[in-house]
């Protein structure tokens, strides 16, 4: 497995690479089983597996949720070495934003609503790391998890809009034994809340309506931004213990 901390060593490698069909996982590590789902579909597709770890400041509406993010390279590399990774990209974020921020990408489709009304900034900054890495990395394919299904959404549209010759791939996301989506975030709940935060899964499954699931998680201690249905799935997003954390499921047709 290498590693490629600069933008031209990366570059370099690129072009040894030329001819052959790459897979690529962007991450921003704390790395967790939905990551390594990702990793796994992308080895069994592609001839090269590409990931990139990286966290973005431009996506952080708030700092301090960009101070605590959980970092744990050491173990990151370990796993995605047993993974079968061939090419880690751990930027610097001088190498990605070497002169600020000069362009932006402003994604005009699905991305006015939810993720995109609670947090200002957020797919503007998740758009343009996703657009500068694609350019880099020049993928044939490019794996992104249902748990984040709008941001998969938004990506896509932002892909085809602008001609990228990268196939956007969904993947299925992975739960804990609870039902609790697999997060980074998790790390930072107590062992108390993390039992708890199951109730996000349960609820938005089985409640009739999204006022219910709202009222139900109240209930419990959550504060709920919001329970919307859109695209025909039923999406979350809630405080527990100051943590925000984001779930949503497909919805069964009616009977
Ligand atoms: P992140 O490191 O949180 O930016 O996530 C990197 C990629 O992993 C994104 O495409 C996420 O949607 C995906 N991902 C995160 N958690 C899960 C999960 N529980 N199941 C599937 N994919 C996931």
């Amino acid at each position: 497995m290498n590693l490629w901390k600069t933008v031209p060593d990366w570059l370099e490698r690129r072009r040894i690479l030329e001819g052959r069909e790459i897979g690529f996982v962007p991450t921003m590590g704390a790395l967790h089983s939905g990551h390594l789902s990702l990793v796994e579909r992308c080895r069994r597709e592609n001839q090269t597996v590409a990931v990139s770890i990286f966290v973005n400041p431009t996506q952080f509406n708030d700092p301090a949720d960009l101070d605590r993010y959980p970092r744990t390279l050491e173990n990151d590399l370990r796993l995605l070495e047993d993974a079968g990774t061939d090419e880690v990209i751990l930027p610097g974020a001088s190498e990605m934003y070497p002169d600020g921020m000069l362009v932006r990408v402003e994604p005009n489709g699905s991305a006015h609503i939810m993720e995109g009304a609670y947090r200002p900034g957020f797919f503007q900054g998740v758009a343009t790391v996703v657009l500068k890495l694609l350019n880099l990395i020049r993928p044939r394919r490019s794996y992104f998890g249902e748990k984040d299904y709008q941001q998969w959404k938004v990506i896509d549209e932002m892909a085809r809009d602008l001609f990228v010759p990268t196939e956007i791939v969904a993947c299925p996301t992975v739960r804990e034994a609870s039902g609790l989506a697999a997060s980074s975030r998790n790390a930072l709940l107590s062992p108390k809340a993390r039992r708890e935060a199951a109730a996000l899964f349960r609820t938005i499954s089985s409640a009739r309506l999204c006022e219910e699931a709202k009222a139900t998680l109240e209930a419990q201690g959550f504060l709920v931004d919001y329970v919307e249905e859109h695209w025909n799935r039923r999406f979350v997003a809630a405080f527990l213990e100051g943590v925000r954390l984001i779930d949503n499921v497909a919805m069964r047709p009616p009977r």
